[in-house]
């Protein structure tokens, strides 16, 4: 691999680059990295970048939390390998190329059990246990705020346009953000297919092609640091908050998902069955909804993720699926063949693409192990809350599903479950001392 190194600096210089920026998701799915000078690349390669264990374990605020693997141990090293797969200059940044890296156990050279990466990399493995392999779509919605220096939060959507503005095309995006977006993106290769402005005022939503698990996970994750770096090169904030704002609705984080069988065919189609769902999809479809309170942990991981659920937002209410219904958590798009597919719904925009990529997997897994046919599919309108099991209302209640799910978490495997339910109870007890404007507002002049 140095010469595989050598000859990328080679490459690399030719095109005018000469740093390298190395980059890999913490537990949040926030990039953590460092930038390279290009000619340490085969260097860093060969010995890896030596890191803090902290990025497993600081908050968006730099606090660090006291999970396992992290204090405890005094805070050890991780290192970073490069993965020069990944490598591709940043269109927008000349001179500087982006890489993902994989973060490395120092003493046993393994992956960090922490590694969102290596979780999704390890449960596409588990799957094709049964000889499948997963094929995920993403889409991914955000908002696009302007700076607002007034007002209390400081930000106010990119363009305000009372009224359904749904695929509102230019009217909705008078400055052309959405057309710089799409051209950037698809030079980073991140298989972009189209954008639209969404259901809200500066809010859009851009699609990306499916791939391999990892692959989805790995385009979802450079999408999001992408759309907001170039945000920021507008001067705007692109949010992926599940729900920024009071007024309008939530970003979704939704997951189009198959599998392929040894043959690459469609291994969720078959004419012959039921709604034209080959089994291994039926059982599919059960696992999602027995873990669907677990994994909502992942998909859905801040104390704001509960606020995008509700009747009527087109966001999931119900652990509940249906035949092309959007009102579902889990829906079934009308497409057979080989575009045979299922819409997971459940997840929202601020999830680490790879840990709700390593709950969508591990949910289908369980599925297909457990070997149990799904209710019939809801008819009519999904909001109904006689017709089926709430999701969890609050992330205190995800987490502790998500610990209760014996059977996920040993498919997760507990480093990484202790490491995350330490890190996220930290964040869900910081919240509940913390007092809000809501409070101030219902309480201060009435009670
Ligand atoms: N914004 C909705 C959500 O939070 C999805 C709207 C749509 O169907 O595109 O999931
Ligand atoms: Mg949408
Ligand atoms: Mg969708």
């Amino acid at each position: 691999t140095t010469e595989q190194a050598q000859q990328q600096v080679e490459r690399l210089s030719a095109l005018g680059i000469d740093v390298v920026r190395v980059t890999y998701p913490d537990l949040l799915g926030i990039d953590r990295g460092r930038d390279v000078l290009l000619h340490h690349l085969p260097a860093a390669c060969a010995h890896g970048l030596a890191f803090c264990r902290a990025v497993y374990h600081t908050t968006p605020r730099g606090g660090v939390v006291d999970a396992p693997g992290g204090l405890q141990e005094g805070l050890p090293d991780i290192s970073i390998r490069p993965d020069l797969s990944t490598l591709v200059p940043i269109p927008w940044e000349p001179g500087v190329a982006w890489c993902l890296g994989d973060p490395i156990d120092v003493v046993t050279g393994a992956p960090v059990a922490e590694s969102p990466r290596d979780l999704v990399r390890r449960l596409a493995g588990t799957l094709s246990g049964s000889g499948l392999t997963a094929v995920v779509g993403p889409e991914l919605e955000y908002f696009l705020l302007e700076p607002d220096p007034g007002s209390a939060l400081g930000w106010r959507p990119y363009q305000e346009i009372t009224g359904n503005v749904y695929c509102s095309g230019r009217r909705g995006d008078p400055d052309g953000h959405l057309l710089r977006s799409l051209r950037h993106l698809d030079q980073l290769g991140i298989g972009v297919i189209s954008g639209n402005q969404e259901f809200d005022g500066g809010q859009f939503e851009i699609n990306l092609t499916h791939s391999a698990a990892l692959d989805a996970a790995d385009r979802s994750w450079l999408f999001k640091s992408a759309v907001r770096e170039l945000a920021r090169t507008e001067g705007r904030l692109a949010t992926f908050m599940a729900k920024p704002l009071n007024a309008t609705g939530g970003s979704g984080f939704h997951l189009h998902v198959s599998c392929t069988d040894s043959e690459d065919r469609n291994a969720f189609e078959d004419p012959g069955q039921q709604h034209g769902l080959a089994v291994p999809a039926q059982y599919a479809i059960a696992g999602l909804l027995a873990h669907a309170p677990a994994i909502s942990a992942l998909l859905n991981p801040t104390i704001n993720s509960y606020k995008r659920f509700g009747p009527d937002t087109l966001a999931p209410w119900l652990i509940d699926w249906g035949l092309d219904k959007r009102s579902a958590m889990l829906r079934v798009p009308p497409e057979r063949g080989s575009g045979t597919r299922l819409e997971l719904r459940l997840g929202d925009a601020s999830a680490n693409p790879y840990l709700a990529t390593a709950g969508l997997l591990a949910a289908i897994h369980l599925g297909i192990r457990a070997a149990a046919l799904p209710p019939p599919p809801f008819e009519g309108y999904g909001y109904d809350a006689a017709s089926a099991p709430q999701l969890p209302r609050t992330l205190d209640a995800a987490l502790d599903a998500l610990e209760a799910d014996t059977e996920l978490t040993e498919l997760l495997g507990k480093p990484f479950t202790d490491a995350y339910l330490a890190y996220k109870r930290d964040e869900s007890d910081r919240f509940h001392r913390h007092v809000t404007d809501w409070e101030f507002a219902e309480y201060a002049q009435h009670i």
